[in-house]
């Protein structure tokens, strides 16, 4: 069994009591050494919108279990943006992804306009293998935070355009029309063909058609624009994540970062829809299991699961049972309440407590080692 935190107390107690200058014995100093293990890889987990209580709704409706109890490490953190208590997805993604608070709506830079690497973005620079999955667009406030910097969510077009600067080795989510229908004319699909991307889309490949070469990097595309949600049938998010280790784990010789969104809880929420929140939880459950599964046969593998922010202000009331919730919705936006973090792997213990939503960056960091 592998012990992530080494705490050794080293204390003086083996060496010869020292003589102080006026003659009397020292007494021994307790010195704390912390050795945390690195990860080689970091699997970062996104439920938009999933609060505690969108967890409990799920945990209770699926006989009481979530995955999310294999997690050893638990802490919270603090949601809020630069200038707003209750986040929205750009700035909180800001938050996780280059570690600064930063305004609603701005993506990958600070409240002055100021742009800030990304931890997808080093990953990339320092040679590791970098990857992206979500059940929302590619472009959508979440991943775009990760791997752009805009003044606005809403530039998707715009936010497509800068990926083509980057090297990812693998991006699945929606949003074709973002690349190929654009105000500029521009086919960005051919271009990331041109740059070595095998790219596919779900009208013409099937996702058990998918073959990559070895030299390329994949871009699948799911849908035109939004993703279906699960219940009116999305089916890509189990299939992809398999795809997605797989993929990850065979480019991994330096490493990876990956960044898995279940984006649709958030879009569950602002319907104050119980069933399309549960739906969405539970196949997002899925995907950290799978995660989960991966880390601890890999071994070197550090899984982190959050949220942005809460939505929906959803309470499971009185009168509720197991197997039928008496659930309520405060907004149909998002609120400010602490959010839970779940950590597994080495460098995980790292996520106890509570803290910032930036400290998240700050801990990535660390854990792969970049950073004290
Ligand atoms: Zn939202």
């Amino acid at each position: 069994m592998t012990i992530y935190l080494i705490l050794c107390i080293i204390m003086a107690c083996n060496q010869p009591m020292q003589k102080s200058t006026d003659g009397a014995s020292s007494v021994p100093q307790a010195t704390t050494v912390v050795s945390i293990e690195k990860a080689k890889n970091v699997i970062f987990l996104i439920g938009d919108g999933m609060g505690l209580t969108q967890i409990s709704a799920g945990m209770y409706l699926n006989k009481n279990k979530t995955a999310l109890e294999s997690f050893p490490v638990i802490g919270i953190h603090k949601s809020h943006s630069q200038n707003d208590l209750v986040t929205d997805s750009a700035a909180g993604a800001t938050a996780f992804a280059s570690g600064v608070k930063t305004v609603n709506g701005a993506i990958g830079m600070d409240h002055l306009g100021q742009k800030h690497e990304t931890i997808l973005e080093e990953a990339e620079r320092k040679g590791l293998a970098t990857g992206m999955l979500t059940t929302s667009t590619i472009v959508h406030a979440t991943p775009a935070a990760f791997m752009s910097h805009v003044r606005s969510r809403s530039f998707y077009e715009e936010i497509a355009l800068e990926y083509l600067q980057t090297d990812i080795d693998l991006m699945i989510g929606g949003g074709k029309a973002y690349f190929t229908r654009r105000e500029d004319g521009k086919d960005l699909l051919e271009q990331l063909r041109n740059r070595n991307y095998y790219v596919a889309d779900y009208f013409d490949t099937e996702f058990d058609e998918i073959e990559v070469p070895d030299n390329k990097n994949l871009f699948y595309l799911t849908s035109d624009k939004d993703p279906l949600s699960r219940e009116q049938g999305r089916d890509y998010f189990i299939p992809a994540t398999e795809l997605t280790l797989e993929f990850m784990e065979n480019r991994s010789s330096n490493g990876f970062f990956l960044m898995i969104e279940g984006a649709q809880i958030d879009w569950g929420g602002h319907a104050n829809n119980e069933s399309y929140v549960v739906d969405e939880f539970l196949e997002f459950d899925k995907v950290i299991e799978m995660c989960y599964d991966f880390a601890k046969k890999n071994g070197e593998t550090l899984v982190v699961v959050t949220a942005d922010h809460e939505t929906g202000g959803l309470a499971i009331n009185p009168k509720s049972t197991m197997r039928n919730l008496e659930t309520a919705f405060t907004t149909g936006g998002h609120t400010a309440t602490m959010i839970p973090v779940f950590a597994y792997g080495p460098g995980a213990e790292r996520f106890a407590g509570i803290y910032d939503n930036t400290k998240i960056y700050d801990k990535m960091r660390q854990a792969f080692g970049w950073q004290k």
